[in-house]
């Protein structure tokens, strides 16, 4: 579905993508292992084809998101890109997931990488609505990154933010490595100008949604103390709600 005009979400097996289209598409993640045949026939719906995708990028290591990455790179011919700080996570092996002991790890170490990753660094500026910049938001994972348009005031988060209950919210409990450090992150996606939210996992959020950032930053600077409580019993998710039937239409 179009988000804003030259940017559509596609539905991949275990995430949305997004695709930015423009003189070079990009796409943005990659879906679960076998997700290239949708994304064919997708392409093939615009009247395109896969080789217009110039490069994937991937939001961060995890399998929902870059399962697909090496089939769809084969297909497309598109360079991929990643932050090397995920590029680093996924050459984490067992022996060392052990030793960590905790989910991310695991997930890390059976989690195959591109083949062949170009380094994604903060600040960089990608081609489409009218400028594309990548902003490292680590937390999540080490190497997370979310896609800023300043024309379309518009972020693609990938899992950096979640909606639960209609609030946006911090990421995954279970998933996320350092949520002292993701909770940082969210400061510095509260700091933009902000109105359209893009999500992995959760209907877009179309409106205001700088402010539910900025309730959400304040709501987690005030308590601090977000890992102490659980998830689903947080009491306070104030800001921004929305309605919760979109959740299909993302
Ligand atoms: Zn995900
Ligand atoms: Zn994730």
């Amino acid at each position: 579905m179009e988000i804003v005009p030259g940017l559509r979400s596609i539905r991949l097996l275990g995430s949305k993508a997004y695709l930015v289209l423009g003189d070079e598409t990009t796409l943005v993640d990659a879906g679960l292992r076998g997700s290239g045949q949708l994304l064919r026939r997708y392409l093939e719906g615009l009247g395109r084809s896969p080789r217009d995708v110039k490069r994937i990028v991937c939001t961060h290591g995890h399998p929902d998101h870059i399962g697909g990455v090496r089939e769809i790179a084969a297909m497309t011919g598109a360079e991929v890109l990643m932050h090397e700080a995920d590029v680093q996570r996924l050459r984490m092996g067992m022996r060392e997931a052990l030793r960590a002991l905790r989910p991310w790890a695991f997930v890390a170490a059976v989690t195959r990488g591109p083949e062949d990753a170009r380094p994604l660094a903060d600040g960089a500026i990608l081609p489409g609505l009218g400028g594309l910049e990548v902003v490292h938001t680590p937390g999540h994972t080490p190497g997370s990154v979310c896609l800023y348009s300043p024309t379309h005031r518009l972020v693609i988060v990938g899992d950096v933010l979640q909606v639960i209950r209609g609030a946006l919210s911090l990421p995954s409990l279970v998933f996320t490595e350092d949520m002292a450090l993701a909770r940082r992150s969210v400061g510095r996606l509260a700091e933009l100008d902000v109105r359209t939210i893009c999500f992995a996992h959760y209907a877009t959020w179309r409106d205001g949604g700088g402010e539910a950032l900025r309730a959400l930053a304040e709501r987690e600077r005030a308590t601090n103390g977000f890992a102490a409580r659980s998830e689903s019993t947080s009491p306070e998710r104030v800001s921004g709600r929305r309605p919760r039937d979109k959740e299909a239409r993302g």
